[in-house]
């Protein structure tokens, strides 16, 4: 019987590409998205379908609940699905700050817990959490976007070794900029934000700049991800976290810098700009 994977946010960018990337490996797959119409395309492959907003716990238990019916199992999840709200901590108000937590890690930790139960039960089962750099190193304007994703990691280091003798393997992947829709939507992200007048720089350096973006010239595509995705969740023995490309396995090695050197290079730009 062909393997199973549940996979969240598959209507663009990483998630699309990494349903892709199991269907042609031949595995049977749960494309999921807030709009079923969204991955008609992925439909049209032969992917499953099926409507998952990953804030709805009810939504949640129904998928998993149907998966577990239809194909008796699942051996892969891959908690895709986030957006990057971007802001100067002080501007960012409560509420907003509280999206950003229910989407990037209140999601996966509810399809985490759905998942978990049933296997533990087949003792078999892989889940990939897709943080990003800004999961290991916080830069300023990003402060909730980096909290929402170290609380992603630190929750997939606990989680790794509490399943692990139920051969069960809990992974991270890192990437760092990827050519998707993100950094656009990131911009809408500026709307909801009680500017207080005091970071401009900061906002300046998000709108003007090409670094953060998909049109970075250090980006990767959505198809490399998938790519890495898709290796943690099939090779035998995961590595605990994959960074995707060179930006990522350079800056996850500045986190070793001293915070004093970090903060002299962020005050270095600041005055740049
Ligand atoms: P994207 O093209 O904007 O895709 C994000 C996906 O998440 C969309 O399918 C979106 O669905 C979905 N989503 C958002 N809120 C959701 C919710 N409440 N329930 C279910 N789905 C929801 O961006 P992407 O680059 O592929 O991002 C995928 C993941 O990669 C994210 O976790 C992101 O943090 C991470 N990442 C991205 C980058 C980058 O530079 N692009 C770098 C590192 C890590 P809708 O279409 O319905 O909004």
């Amino acid at each position: 019987m062909a393997k199973t994977v549940l996979i969240t946010g598959c209507s663009s960018g990483i998630g699309r590409a990494t349903a892709r990337a199991f269907r042609e490996e031949e595995w049977t797959v749960y494309a999921t998205a807030r709009d079923t119409a969204d991955v008609q395309d992925l439909a049209d492959i032969g992917c499953e379908t099926a409507a998952l907003d990953v804030t709805d716990a009810t939504q949640v238990e129904g998928v998993v609940d149907r998966i577990v019916e239809e194909q008796g199992r699942i051996d892969c999840l891959v908690n895709n699905a986030g957006y990057g709200q971007f802001g100067p901590v002080e501007d960012v108000p409560t509420d907003v700050l509280h999206r950003q937590f229910d989407v990037n890690l209140y999601g996966p930790h509810r399809l985490i817990r759905a998942v978990l139960p049933h296997m533990r039960e087949r003792e078999s089962g892989r889940i990939v959490n897709v943080s990003s750099v800004a999961g290991r190193v916080s830069t300023p304007g990003m402060g909730v976007y980096c909290a929402s994703k170290f609380s992603l990691e630190a929750l997939t280091d606990a989680l790794r070794n509490e399943v692990e003798p139920y051969d069960v393997e809990a992974v991270l992947v890192e990437p760092g900029p990827v050519e998707t829709a993100f950094a656009d939507r990131t911009d809408d992200q500026f709307a909801p934000l009680d500017r207080s007048g005091a970071y401009e720089t900061i906002y300046r350096l998000y709108e003007d700049s090409t670094v953060f973006g998909g049109q970075s010239p250090v980006a990767v595509t959505p198809d490399q991800v998938a790519e890495v995705i898709l290796e943690a969740g099939l090779t035998p023995d995961p590595e605990p976290r994959y960074p995707v490309g060179a930006f990522a396995d350079l800056t996850l090695k500045a986190r070793y810098l001293p915070d004093r050197l970090q903060d002299t290079a962020y005050g270095l730009l600041n005055r740049l700009l």
